[in-house]
């Protein structure tokens, strides 16, 4: 029989009750180190008294009263977002396929109100991840995600990943704008060449496109700045957030430039929840920890330590890892073929590791923004075992 619970995840047989920083607790007693935050998304942790705070004294308050009425709180937290970043204005919705549903929207309506309606389609990569709604599964483009859903939604063109010349092929008279992620993450942890992202804004003002950049994962301080692309010195025309902007609270937005943002006139565009109170209060939260004096500069510090780890553990158990790849407080240990993934995450489980599979045979680490040094030693501790784990016995003996 079907369980309640729709089947639709491939779930670990594992129930967490609590969590305090970087670790989870499970029903049954078990501790685990939570190097994949939620997919990225508890960026400063499990139960952070701040965040756990502001989030119970607003739920006290007034929860909920729609986008009908100013919304305070949204308002601050928008100017704050405004004033941290490239972007002159900021829409709130509740989760990154929003995020980017929202920013593919606007890309098309600054063409349509500029008196090209026709220019409707984005430049897209293969490998990417954009979300699982009808548009987003297209804008993927992956024929895994869409098989079974009926004709791909029209205005998605895929190109090779940081291949500049591919790109400029694809230009045509339709073409309104470029969508990529800084750093792949779902596709296996591949980061753009800053070169490229430098290249792709290049070749956006040159044929009047809109550069649009899926921050969802990437952004928020895990790449060690705010936004991923400042690493490449360029500013995007429009921008989708979530995962980590939230903390673990659903929040999604757009972040825009003031000539794209302005054609989101009333009507145009609109969530329900998005932006609530209750959301804004834990989006200004996480903003209050992550933008506190030094508090980048530190996981860049904590993240380097992290890497000196990761390329360390690669030349150590060369049978298993290829190579460490990533940015910041996303790692990617791409596997050797012989070597699954799957069975590297259970691994880590067996050890005491929390981290999440991603595409191309790849382990993705994602840790809370707020770890220290000592439980980056102890991660690398348990992938050190997970990968003796998985080293095939006669080597294991010869690495001895
Ligand atoms: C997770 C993710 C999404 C989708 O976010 P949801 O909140 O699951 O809708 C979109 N883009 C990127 C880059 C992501 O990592």
């Amino acid at each position: 029989m079907i369980p309640a619970l729709m089947p639709n995840y491939n779930r670990a047989d594992l129930a967490f009750e609590r969590g305090e920083g970087a670790w989870v607790w499970t029903t049954d007693g078990r501790r685990f180190l939570d190097f994949g935050s939620g997919i990225a998304t508890s960026s400063i942790g499990h139960g952070h008294p701040h965040l756990v705070k502001a989030i119970a004294e607003q739920a006290a308050k007034v929860m909920h009263v729609s986008n009908l009425y100013r919304v305070p709180q949204a308002e601050q937290l928008a100017a704050r977002h405004v004033a941290a970043s490239f972007a002159d204005s900021v829409l709130f919705c509740n989760s990154g396929a929003e995020a980017n549903e929202g920013m593919v929207k606007a890309v098309r309506k600054y063409h349509a109100e500029n008196g090209h309606p026709e220019r409707y389609r984005l430049i897209c990569f293969e490998g990417a991840f954009h979300g699982r709604t009808l548009a987003m599964i297209a804008a993927t483009g992956n024929a895994k995600y869409l098989e079974g859903f009926g004709p791909p939604v029209d205005g998605f063109d895929h190109v090779p990943f940081g291949n500049m010349n591919a790109v400029r092929d694809a230009i045509g008279p339709q073409t309104a704008g470029v969508l990529i992620e800084p750093i792949q993450g779902e596709g296996g942890v591949r980061p753009a060449d800053l070169r490229f992202l430098k290249d792709l804004r290049a070749v956006c003002d040159e044929f009047g496109l809109l550069l649009a950049l899926d921050e969802v994962q990437t952004g928020m301080g895990r790449s060690g700045k705010l936004w991923a692309h400042e690493w490449a010195g360029i500013e995007p025309d429009i921008m989708s957030a979530a995962k980590g902007i939230g903390g673990g609270f659903p929040l999604g937005a757009v972040l825009a430039k003031e000539h794209v943002a302005k054609h989101l006139k009333p009507g145009t565009h609109g969530h329900t929840y998005g932006g609530n109170p209750l959301a804004a209060a834990a989006g200004n939260a996480v903003l209050d920890v992550v933008l506190a004096p030094g508090f980048l500069d530190k996981v860049d510090r904590v993240a380097r330590h992290l890497w000196r780890g990761f390329v360390a553990l690669a030349q150590k158990h060369p049978l298993v890892v290829e190579e460490a790849r990533g940015a910041g407080l996303l790692i990617g240990l791409k596997l050797r073929p012989e070597v699954n993934n799957g069975e590297m995450q259970s691994a880590c489980v067996a050890e005491g590791l929390l981290t999440v599979a991603a595409g191309m045979n790849v382990l993705r680490v994602a840790p809370p923004l707020i770890i220290t040094e000592a439980e980056a030693d102890q991660a690398l501790d348990m992938l050190d075992r997970a990968c003796l784990r998985l080293t095939p016995s006669q080597a294991k003996a010869a690495a001895k």
